[in-house]
């Protein structure tokens, strides 16, 4: 046979087999690292495509690839998705009968299996040993390897039995380990617990640049989210809530304005989150309302957004969620809802986690301060006025290339500047006369007029200042305080309940000596929006008609539809338009399994809907 090197045979199966024309960013190299040998410890991002890392040695490779997946349902879906490329593949776990689980192991023995996803619990049983023992292993793979670290949020017992498993394998194969957490104990621990030998490490950049991130400062969540839902209508879509209760009256509150959403929490019996999931990932219910128990083994790759009705307790918690939305590659929306009330919640949350903590004094309470430290991270994202991109990355250790991304809500508003010197004058007129025993919020709400209990309780509602800026808004005039806070007009007093009073400099400003200009927010249209994945001319009707025969088709197999193709696939057919196979095999995500399985039936029906025009 004549040699061929291995990294085009691994070009050949990802054109071939999974109908892809280029490798996304760090893939080419760890395949390299596999393929020659070398053990790997890979970190990337949610969406980044860390399937094909593996999946690819393995179809190169002589023999068979473990893959230990934490899991039933990611493996469920990560077979169907091979089956269907045309893959021989198969799961063993605990959704198995021991008869089916029989028929599998000897289906493995005889060799038929290229890629077997296995539950590590099962790693250690004698009929799973006698396999591996006799088995020509080719590879290891560690998904979700930040199981075995205690570390991690996710520790999993099972994945210490990994390291054992291997050693009592008669010749250790190359084993690669994946990711998507990125702190160093976690790393140093998966490295460690996992016995890596001299891994090929790589880290891929944080930045999911088709994800557009959005904060919202609603005063009423329900109306800002039928809003937001309604302008993705059609869509499918995740929205988190901080508590069950939430999450029930969420769902109902969306189904009663006519949105179908489907609710899912850790309160709900199996047998209805099963159902729910189903619902979702069939696209028959596009909206799913869940605590943060729904996640990790939702592997559905078309959703276009994700929400937070309330603000995570920190930004590995907020990123990890929202990084749900667009795995497909296409653009899609993160947005979080913040309210001030948030910071309690976590902040309750955070002080009473370690009432049942065997940790001593003293780590319990740097642990405390570390999570405080988190929340006090979060919070700035959820109101910062700068670019939301660069807080995240620079959150986990990345230097953006540009301070402003242009792709986030902070970089669409524009702002307009304006001369405020009178309202600054009033402004600094009314901290005088509340005495500086309010905060910020409290005045701004004074000179805004607000209707509120309280103020009227405390007799603030009296005030000459009273309602003087009404037209401005609060908004407006919590900017122009910032100002004056920065121009030393005013002062704000440190504490838990930061007081606001006169600066040094509040005398120039109340006698309008001081000239005072203030640049205010404002949103930037939404045709101005920067599209990231690429603007393909897609004829809706077509598209349209190729969604309705994947479904049909999904429908009759009884599997997720995005299993059969992608979103970004059926787009790029609707986009190309092929007419005869060489064509079809053309567009993303065709490769000769799907060719073979679903091509006619597509071109069929472009050819229908072509000749009809
Ligand atoms: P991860 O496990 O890192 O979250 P996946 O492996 O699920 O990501 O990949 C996410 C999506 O990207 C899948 O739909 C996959 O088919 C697609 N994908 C992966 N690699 C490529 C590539 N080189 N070109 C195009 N699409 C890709
Ligand atoms: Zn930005």
């Amino acid at each position: 046979m004549p040699a061929v090197h291995p990294m085009n045979a691994a070009r050949r199966v990802l054109a071939e087999v999974f109908g892809y024309s280029a490798f996304r960013p760090g893939q080419e190299k760890v395949i390299a690292a596999t393929l020659s040998g070398r053990d790997v410890m890979a970190v990337m991002p949610t969406g980044a495509g860390k399937s094909l890392c593996y999946q690819i040695p393995a179809l190169v490779m002589e023999g068979v690839t473990i893959v230990v997946s934490p899991l039933i349902s990611l493996m469920r879906d990560q077979v169907n998705a091979l089956i269907q490329n045309g893959v021989r593949a198969a799961y063993l776990n605990s959704s198995l009968t021991p008869r089916q689980h029989m028929l599998a192991l000897d289906n493995a023995r005889r060799g038929v299996y290229k890629i077997i996803y296995v539950a590590p619990e099962r790693l250690m049983t004698p009929s799973f040993l006698s396999f591996a023992k006799e088995a020509r292993i080719a590879q290891i793979v560690v998904d979700e390897a930040h199981c075995v670290s205690q570390w991690g949020q996710d520790f999993r017992p099972g994945y210490l039995q990994i390291a054992p498993f291997i050693a009592s394998l008669p010749a250790r194969p190359v084993v690669t380990a994946f990711t998507a957490t990125a702190t160093d104990t976690v790393r140093r621990d998966v490295i460690r617990l996992l016995g890596l030998q001299n891994p090929y490490g790589v880290t891929t950049g944080f930045d999911r640049p088709n994800l557009f991130f959005e904060v919202r400062r609603p005063k009423d969540r329900d109306m800002a989210l039928l809003r937001f839902v309604r302008e993705h209508e059609g869509q499918s879509g995740v929205v988190y809530c901080a508590t069950r209760k939430g999450v029930e009256e969420v769902a109902r509150m969306l189904c009663d304005n006519g949105v179908d959403a489907v609710g899912y929490h850790a309160g709900m019996s199996d047998e209805e989150r099963g159902r729910a999931q189903e619902e979702f990932v069939a696209d028959t219910a596009p909206v799913i309302v869940a605590t943060n128990a729904f996640g990790m083994g939702i592997d559905k790759s078309n959703v276009s957004f994700v929400v937070h009705y309330n603000m995570p307790k920190d930004l590995e918690s907020y990123y990890q969620e929202a990084g749900r939305a667009g795995r497909d590659g296409e653009d899609a929306v993160c947005c979080l809802l913040y309210q001030p009330s948030d910071v309690h919640l976590c902040n309750y949350l955070i002080e009473h986690s370690m009432e049942a903590s065997e940790l001593d004094e003293e780590t319990q309470k740097v642990v405390l301060e570390r999570s405080r430290e988190r929340l006090r991270q979060m919070t700035y994202y959820a109101t910062t006025g700068g670019c939301l991109r660069t807080r995240i990355l620079q959150y986990f250790g990345e230097t953006p290339e540009k301070p402003r991304c242009g792709n986030c809500s902070s970089c669409m508003m524009e702002h307009a500047e304006r001369d405020v010197t009178r309202e600054a004058g009033m402004i600094v007129a009314c901290v005088l006369a509340m005495n500086g025993r309010y905060g910020k919020a409290a005045v701004a709400k004074v000179l805004a007029g607000a209707k509120d209990e309280q103020l009227r309780a405390r007799g603030l509602d009296k005030l000459s200042s009273y309602g003087c800026l009404k037209h401005e808004g609060e908004a407006n005039i919590r900017a122009m305080i910032d100002e004056l806070v920065m121009n030393e007009a005013l002062e704000v007093s440190g504490g838990q309940y930061p007081l606001l009073k006169a600066g040094p400099r509040a005398r120039e400003t109340l006698l309008g000596d001081e000239p005072v200009r203030v640049a205010f927010a404002a949103p930037v249209p939404e045709e101005k929006r920067r599209r990231v994945s690429p603007k393909k001319t897609v004829d809706k009707g077509l598209l349209s008609r190729l969604i309705a025969l994947r479904r049909s088709i999904a429908e009759e197999q009884h599997v997720p539809p995005f299993i059969i193709f992608t979103n970004a696939t059926l787009k790029d057919m609707a986009h190309k338009q092929p007419r005869t196979r060489a064509q079809m095999l053309r567009v993303d995500g065709v490769g000769e399994g799907k060719m073979a399985r679903y091509g006619d039936a597509f071109l069929r029906e472009i050819d229908d809907y072509l000749e009809r025009e």
